[in-house]
């Protein structure tokens, strides 16, 4: 498949839709809801990533024509059960607040023993005309470092170190989180859908 495939990313995350179109070959044109800006809030009222991704793509494809892609994830934290999981982006309370995520992230790690073994994680679903048409699950896993370090990324990579790496996903080159991601992970089989 050589031709240019329009996708919409059912996202207002820029830092999700930058990294995903970094990573997708140059024939994919990604558009995402910021060139939508009249389109409603879908809410996220799912227990898990895969049902949250899947009422994003499904919401925003019954209200746009073509492929719409929608990426749900977070971080799951061992010693927290899961937590903080689907409430990833708004864990303190307000909704893309990183900086107060990671603080109450740091708290409730504090209590605990070392070491924090954790993951991050990506559902995907692909939907057309309201439908799913397929779904993606990536995965990195990783441990929590209670000393924030490195100024790229976003969310919570401050604090994830992956395994077999001495430094945090924040301190990686973005060519470097891109190709191990849980973001990455999803996309390798997205790719593979589309048979590329
Ligand atoms: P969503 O927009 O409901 O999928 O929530 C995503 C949230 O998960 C973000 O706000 C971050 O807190 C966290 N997250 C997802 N992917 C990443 C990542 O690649 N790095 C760091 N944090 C992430």
């Amino acid at each position: 498949m050589n031709q240019t495939t329009i996708l919409t990313i059912a996202t207002r995350n820029k830092h999700k839709a930058q990294e995903i179109a970094a990573i997708l070959p140059p024939h994919f044109v990604v558009k995402t809801l910021a060139d939508y800006p009249a389109l409603p809030e879908v809410e996220e009222t799912g227990s898990t990533f895969a049902a949250n991704a899947r009422l994003k793509a499904c919401g925003i494809a019954a209200l746009l024509p073509g492929l719409v892609l929608a990426d749900d994830s977070g971080l799951c934290v061992e010693a927290l059960s899961g937590a903080p999981g689907v409430m990833s982006a708004r864990y303190a309370g307000e909704h893309g607040n990183d900086a107060a995520n990671n603080a109450r992230l740091l708290q409730e790690l504090s209590k605990l023993p070392a070491p924090y073994a954790a993951s991050f994680r990506c559902a995907m679903c692909l939907a057309l005309a309201g439908e799913v048409k397929a779904e993606f699950e990536g995965r990195v896993n990783g441990t929590i470092t209670l000393s924030p370090t490195g100024e790229h990324g976003f969310g919570y990579d401050p604090l994830f170190v992956p395994d077999g790496y001495n430094c945090t996903m924040a301190e990686l080159p973005a060519e470097e989180k891109n190709r191990i991601s849980h973001r990455a992970d999803a996309l390798r089989q997205l790719m593979h859908y589309f048979a590329l």
